[in-house]
């Protein structure tokens, strides 16, 4: 693969990893023993008795994120996934059938890990 279009794919997949980490950062932070792992933050309950409504909105909104963090993550995942590849020389190989993926949808979509129709 041309290695100007790879540096240039690799900015992509830092800026985006970038963006993904603030986003993150917002709701959740980073589990310091397992890489790339995020916990949701659990929001601080109040008086139980005195604030039973508040104490459930809060867990409402705490199972509305985790679906948001898990897939933020699995992004990020895939992000890190790619970086590695293109340190170890192997970026854009599909993991499926073992072919090149086309620059084309590597553009569009620098993580991808194999071809559309190969998912
Ligand atoms: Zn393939």
């Amino acid at each position: 693969m041309n290695q100007e279009i790879v540096s240039k794919l690799k900015n992509k997949l830092i800026e985006e990893k970038k963006l993904l980490e603030e986003e993150l950062s917002s709701f959740a932070h980073k589990d310091p023993e397992v890489k790339n792992n995020w916990e949701t933050d659990f929001p601080q309950f109040g008086d139980e008795r005195t604030e039973q409504d508040e104490n459930a909105n809060e867990v409402e909104e705490y199972s509305n994120a985790l679906p948001i963090e898990y897939a933020l993550e699995t992004r990020l995942q895939n992000i890190d996934l790619a970086l590695e590849k293109i340190e170890n020389k192997n970026y854009g190989v599909c993991e499926s059938c073992g072919k090149q993926i086309e620059t084309e949808r590597l553009e569009v979509e620098p993580s991808a890990r194999t071809h559309v129709h190969c998912k």
